[in-house]
């Protein structure tokens, strides 16, 4: 048996999403002695179409049968019940291709192939290895406006794969330095050595506006990490009074030397 397209020609969806009967319900006797049943099955697409509450639609049937609500109710719930199995049953019909093929041998076969497919699927997804697993938290203001990502200055952290940060491009290599060098960032599981090698960084992150970079109090030249590291080291240590290489009058030459040298005794001031 094959799989029949789906949807079919008289198809719709309350085929799949609604119950279905396989067996037609009961015959309903048309006799007088029914006790007036087919008369309420004839009124059932009205009751409950109206999607009355079921107290009202049982006043509603006493009324019209000139009866009392106890037996009214009765022959609602049997009305209902045999109403319902026909139109399960009406669904089965308009889906019969489907739901023949449903139940057959071959899409059982077809439906285990299936979920063992997604099983695999699930399986290799979950055994990418991940290779560093990092802990970042409560960046310090300052040094989170030094970074290339605006990702931290909201003061959140983060626990989690370090692929994730790299695919959402909220950090660099750059920021990746400035955090492990504060402290900020910790490698909770991988090989820490490899941290900066092993990931395909972006070159921009995302989330960093112009206005809340830190700035030459003089000039209002950009002033990178390790500029504010050097105007700490120069005794400026408040925001107001950082200065530029330029308003500072030190030359390339002579800012590079500082700066290595304090870099190659492992201050956290530079990268
Ligand atoms: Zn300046």
């Amino acid at each position: 048996m094959k799989r029949p397209e789906l949807p079919g020609p008289d198809c719709d969806i309350e085929c799949i999403t609604e119950p279905v009967a396989f067996t037609p319900p009961p015959l309903v006797q048309g006799d007088l002695f029914d006790g007036g049943l087919n008369q309420v099955l004839n009124m059932m697409p009205e009751l409950v179409d109206r999607a009355k509450q079921k107290p009202a639609s049982i006043r509603r049937l006493a009324k019209a049968l000139g009866i009392d609500e106890k037996a009214a109710r009765k022959l609602y719930e049997q009305a209902i019940q045999i109403h319902d199995h026909r139109e399960a049953y009406q669904r089965y019909l308009r889906c019969k291709e489907y739901w023949d093929w449903r139940r057959s041998p071959e899409a059982g076969i077809e439906i285990d192939r299936y979920r063992a497919e997604m099983d695999e699927l699930f399986r290799s997804a979950a055994e990418v290895p991940v290779r560093h697993y990092v802990e970042i938290h409560h960046v310090d203001q300052e040094v989170a406006r030094l970074l290339d990502s605006g990702f931290w200055d909201a003061g959140g952290g983060y626990y989690g794969p370090m692929d994730w940060l790299v695919d959402m491009g909220v950090i660099t290599r750059k920021d990746v330095e400035i955090l492990l060098k504060r402290g900020y960032l910790r490698v909770t599981q991988g090989d820490p050595e490899t941290l900066l090698t092993d990931y395909a960084y972006p070159e921009q992150a995302m989330g960093r506006w112009l206005d809340d970079r830190i700035r030459c109090g003089e000039c209002k030249a950009v002033l990178d990490y390790n500029l504010v590291g050097l105007n700490h080291k120069l005794g400026r240590t408040e925001e107001a009074h950082y200065r530029c290489l330029t308003c500072l009058g030190l030359s390339e030459e002579q800012a590079y030397s500082i700066i290595g040298r304090y870099k190659s005794s492992g201050c956290p001031l530079f990268v």
